[in-house]
């Protein structure tokens, strides 16, 4: 989930001006009163606009059909093109007093589809008032969005009774009075007009407000997001500094999203109900008042917001339940699996999210960078750089450059290169571990070591953790400083070493080896070729569903081909393939390939290793086989009517090497990834022996 809206308004606005350096923004005050119509689908306005400085012309951005008039102040409008829904205007001042403009009519657009990879898509909209409720934010133009400036607003918007209207800042007045008033006087980037027949619930807090507006009553539900929004910005005013907004509120949408913005967040009545989403969406979404709605994401630079804030977000959560290791493997797997040589591009060309290989990059490599900031800087500095950053740079633009001032500031050190070729550099390392030697010293012995990059380009600057296992006593981290192509280590041991593990908490932004990761879901998704075979010996309702899953999976993938099982005389070597069905004649040699899973078509009955058997009467299942190099996937379905939902849900568990589900929809039953076995990175010195679980270092925030 994350903050779509900001980057297709920032891609509409760039097609229509060219951005100015965006350090000092200008700051458009709107007086706003508007009045809305949910059934006839229109807005009527007065917008009082003080504008800035002594600059006479401005150009200005309208939705079409708007019509306004100047009522007050002197100044003159006149129309001066159209850019698809958008009107641009010529706004000319006579005087420096100001302007109030009048306006109305009709903004309804629909959803729109984005297409986001294998099976996944999200809708948005340009913007709609409908009897369901109200979306109106910068790209719908509903007030006079001028490009390039900042604004700050007081809005009062009439709705008919029992509605409320919900924006940015202070609010919401007195509704049940037929108007809600909003005042924001932090310059903001957008300003939202969100309104529906609400239910709304307060909670006072140290730092803030916590509100919820819900389409149905639901103070169970309310409560506990009432509860999660103080935690939430305690834990966040604590880490970064004060929250920046007199309230956030969780607001339902009358569509599915999952939208963040400057102190409220839009989520779908689905995404709402979802119990995991307390501890994933819902920090990230909060996490953004400081990180891009508060600290603006400058527009000439890269996008490092996302990166951040799932740092601090997802990453965090993660890490505080000891997983932090498991998340890090995943982001370097997932762009290990989505991210081909030529779809590659730096961080800091990261702009939005629209498809699994930016994601990969934007969110995935950037939380991996500031990772490594923060090994390389230490727990407390890396924070201190948090905060510095957040000090200077609240509601402005900033960009990488502005962080590595921040971060140099705190720690008294150059980072250039560091950010420099982080931010700027495709591609990732990979690591290997050299010779290994062990020779008496004094008492003890000397272990020493090479650690290699193995690079197509120039090397990275990596501080790569060894971690040693010794005969006797703890295991001890070894931090090596990896800025060349190779470099030596050593370290005295009491004990004779017993194991090697070269960045065994995935701490270093690189290549995965053979053996770290285990096959899942997304090798075969994001794979540019494969083969998905098709069952002829299944009754015919169960081959059309089938078929109809291959062609979904296939379009847009011209690398990926569908054919009949019995069409081919062996499985191909050399590509993913998919296996559909029970009767799938391929069947056995899937099951010689998997760890132990056990599969009786004949009898449709399964065994995952060490647990009971599964009834394939019951259950759908989806089983991943093979390695990395050639990923095997493997589904079925007893009853056709599963074969829809499992074709639209499976490419959101890229994560999972098997799973189950239940019923039509179909529900997710089991889900789980097969174990990883040691790498090249894991070198035994002495017997191998079953050694305690590891824990990784402690959490930024305990
Ligand atoms: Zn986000």
């Amino acid at each position: 989930m994350s903050c779509v809206m900001k980057q297709l308004i920032l891609a509409t606005l760039a097609l229509l001006l060219p951005t100015l350096a965006d350090a000092t923004l200008p700051i458009v005050d709107h007086r706003i009163e508007a009045q809305i119509d949910p059934d006839q689908g229109t807005i009527a306005v007065r917008d009082t606009l003080t504008l800035p400085g002594e600059r006479t012309d401005w150009t200005l951005l309208l939705h079409a059909g708007l019509e306004p008039e100047v009522v007050a102040g002197e100044a003159v409008i006149t129309p001066s093109g159209t850019h698809g829904h958008l009107q641009r205007f010529r706004l000319r001042l006579e005087s420096p007093t100001p302007v109030t403009l009048v306006y109305g009519g009709r903004i309804q657009h629909g959803r729109e589809q984005i297409t986001e990879g294998v099976g996944r898509t999200r809708e948005w909209s340009r913007g709609s008032i409908e009897a369901d409720g109200v979306f109106l934010d910068g790209a719908s133009a509903w007030y006079p969005r001028i490009p390039d400036t900042l604004q700050t607003f007081e809005l009062k918007v009439n709705l008919p009774s029992g509605w409320t209207a919900v924006s940015q800042g202070a609010g919401p007045g007195d509704p049940a009075r037929g108007a809600s008033t909003w005042t924001e006087t932090h310059p903001q980037d957008d300003i939202y007009l969100i309104a529906g027949p609400f239910t709304p619930y307060h909670q006072a807090g140290p730092a803030t407000e916590a509100q919820v507006y819900l389409r149905q009553p639901d103070p169970a539900l309310a409560q506990r997001y009432l509860d999660a929004t103080q935690a939430y910005i305690k834990l966040y005013s604590d880490l970064i500094g004060p929250y920046p907004f007199a309230k956030f509120a969780l607001v339902e949408n009358f569509w599915e999203t999952g939208y963040g913005m400057p102190s409220f967040t839009l989520l779908g009545t689905r995404v709402i109900r979802l119990p995991f989403i307390l501890n994933t969406s819902y920090p990230h979404e909060i996490l953004h008042n400081w990180w891009g709605n508060s600290v603006y994401i400058e527009t000439s630079g890269g996008n490092w917001s996302e990166g951040l804030t799932n740092y601090l977000a997802d990453h965090l959560m993660r890490e505080q339940a000891g997983e932090g290791w498991v998340y890090r493997r995943e982001m370097l797997k997932r762009y290990a699996d989505y991210v081909a040589e030529q779809a590659d591009f730096p961080i800091s060309a990261f702009r939005g999210r629209h498809n699994e290989a930016s994601q990969a990059i934007g969110y995935g490599k950037s939380a991996m960078f500031f990772h490594m900031l923060r090994r390389q800087l230490g727990d407390e500095t890396f924070t201190a750089g948090l905060r510095r950053f957040y000090a200077d740079q609240r509601f402005s633009s900033a960009g990488f450059a502005d962080l590595r001032h921040a971060f140099e500031q705190v720690s008294g050190r150059d980072l250039g290169d560091f950010f420099a070729i982080w931010t700027e550099r495709v591609g990732a390392p990979g690591l290997s571990l050299g010779e290994v030697r062990v020779i008496p010293h004094g008492r003890g012995v000397l272990l020493t070591g090479r650690l290699e990059q193995t690079l197509t380009t120039a090397p990275f600057p990596l501080l790569v953790p060894v971690l040693v296992h010794q005969e006797q006593g703890p295991p001890l981290t070894l931090n090596v400083r990896l800025e060349a192509a190779e470099a030596d280590f050593s370290l005295a041991l009491d004990s004779a070493p017993l194991r090697i593990a070269v960045d065994p908490w995935f701490d270093v932004f690189r290549a995965l080896h053979p053996g770290e990761t285990p096959v899942t879901l997304s090798n075969l998704f994001g794979a540019e070729r494969g083969l998905i075979l098709y069952p002829a010996r299944a009754p015919e309702s169960l081959q059309r569903g089938y078929r109809q899953l291959a062609m979904s999976w296939q379009q847009g993938h011209p690398g990926w081909e569908v054919e009949r099982d019995d069409r081919l005389t062996a499985l191909p070597q050399d590509r993913p393939v998919w296996l559909l069905g029970w009767e799938n004649r391929w069947l056995e040699h899937f099951a010689a390939r998997t760890q132990g899973v056990q599969i009786e078509p004949a009898q449709r009955r399964l065994q995952l290793t060490g647990a009971a058997p599964l009834d394939g009467r019951a259950i759908s299942p989806v089983l991943t086989a093979g390695d990395v190099q050639q990923p095997l996937g493997w589904l079925a379905v007893d009853d056709p009517a599963a074969i829809a939902g499992l074709a639209r849900k499976l490419p959101h568990y890229g994560k999972y090497s098997y799973l189950t589900f239940t019923g039509s929809a179909p529900d997710n039953q089991i889900k789980g990834e097969w174990a990883a076995g040691d790498s090249q990175l894991v070198r035994w010195l002495g017997p191998r022996r079953e050694l305690p679980p590891l824990t990784e270092p402690p959490a930024l925030v305990p």
